[in-house]
């Protein structure tokens, strides 16, 4: 396998989309649906398929089970030309799985399975990887396993950084009430975080987007990257601040991965050496891509389009 230039960590999961229902399934023995559809998803495993589509040489590392959804995840990462060489497949481990009950509304619900893959990534599981890792690497999904704590993802960061790299990271809502003192010590290894507006809120306890911007990088951070909808982002380092606009959309179909193509695009321009600015649109063209269309990546066709978007910006 060629040798990588990125290498993302963290989440990959089946998904099965079922709609539209309502909430008196469990009156019925049975509900006809219009669709019952397999996706896949899970941020990190979003962000390695986009961007191999644009073009990059990519690892995803993570774990998954010997078991059919397993094989169908490294099925499709392969297919989709992502390296998963370092994906371990642990025996008797159900792989994260999710059935989605979408309702009339587009409103998403979501069954889990509780000891599944998702929730097992470990040091363990990382650490072996770090030397033939990228020279850009990112933890996509801080605090979706219990077992990668803060403790131990200090301890990654800090391998990961004893080689000349661009370290990133991105983070679902904080679950057992971590504060940004809490992220410190990591945010002091990092060179990126993607936080969106709302969850970096929830780790400052603060609304203000400018005051938590100034406290990220008081701890240590050295570009705050924060994403906001249909505002499109911020980015920020100790001597600029850039706002930039979301890219103007037809229409947009689903918000779902959204995140997760900001950060692909963002760290494939980064890899190629441009400008903080720069980045920044690159990652706002790639994702309005994806709101375009249903499912997380399914609008991220190619960097020919990611690009037309971009230069029109
Ligand atoms: P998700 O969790 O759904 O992956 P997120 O909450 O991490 O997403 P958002 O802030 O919702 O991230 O969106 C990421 C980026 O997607 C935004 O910075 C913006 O560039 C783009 N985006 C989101 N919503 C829209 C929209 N309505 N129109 C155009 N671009 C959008």
């Amino acid at each position: 396998m060629a040798k990588k230039e990125i290498s993302i960590i963290g989440a990959g999961v089946v998904d099965i989309l079922v709609g539209a229902v309502d909430e008196k399934i469990f009156s019925r023995s049975s509900t006809p649906v219009e669709f019952i559809k397999m996706s896949f998803g899970g941020d990190a495993l979003n962000e390695a398929i986009v961007l191999s589509r644009l073009g990059k040489k990519v690892q995803w590392i993570n774990k998954v089970g010997d078991d059919d959804a397993g094989k169908r995840i490294l099925n499709y990462a392969t297919e989709n030309g992502v390296d998963i060489s370092d994906v371990k497949i642990e025996t008797g481990l159900a792989t994260g799985a999710s059935v989605v009950l979408i309702d009339a509304t587009g409103e998403r619900r979501f069954i889990t399975n509780k000891g599944s893959s998702l929730r097992k990534l470990s040091e363990e599981d990382i650490l072996p990887h770090v030397d033939g890792m990228g020279e850009i690497v990112c933890l996509a999904s801080m605090f979706v396993s219990p077992l990668l704590d803060i403790a131990a993802t200090e301890r990654i960061f800090k391998r990961i950084k004893s080689k000349p790299r661009i370290l990133a990271f991105d983070a679902t809502r904080a679950k057992n009430g971590e504060t940004l003192k809490d992220l410190a010590k990591i945010l002091s290894c990092a060179d990126c975080f993607f936080p969106n507006e709302a969850e970096l809120a929830t780790l400052t306890g603060e609304t203000d987007v400018y005051k938590n911007i100034s406290a990220l990088l008081d701890c240590g951070l050295k570009c705050a990257v924060v994403k906001r909808g249909g505002k499109g982002c911020i980015i920020a380092t100790k001597s600029a601040q850039i706002e930039i606009p979301a890219c103007r959309v037809e229409k947009v179909v689903d918000t779902t991965g959204a995140g997760d193509c900001f950060a692909a695009g963002f760290l494939y321009a980064l890899s190629e050496g441009w400008q903080l600015e720069e980045c920044g649109r690159f990652a706002c063209a790639a994702a309005s891509c994806s709101v375009e269309e249903v499912g997380a990546v399914a609008g991220v066709t190619s960097l020919e389009k990611v690009l037309r978007r971009y230069h029109k910006f």
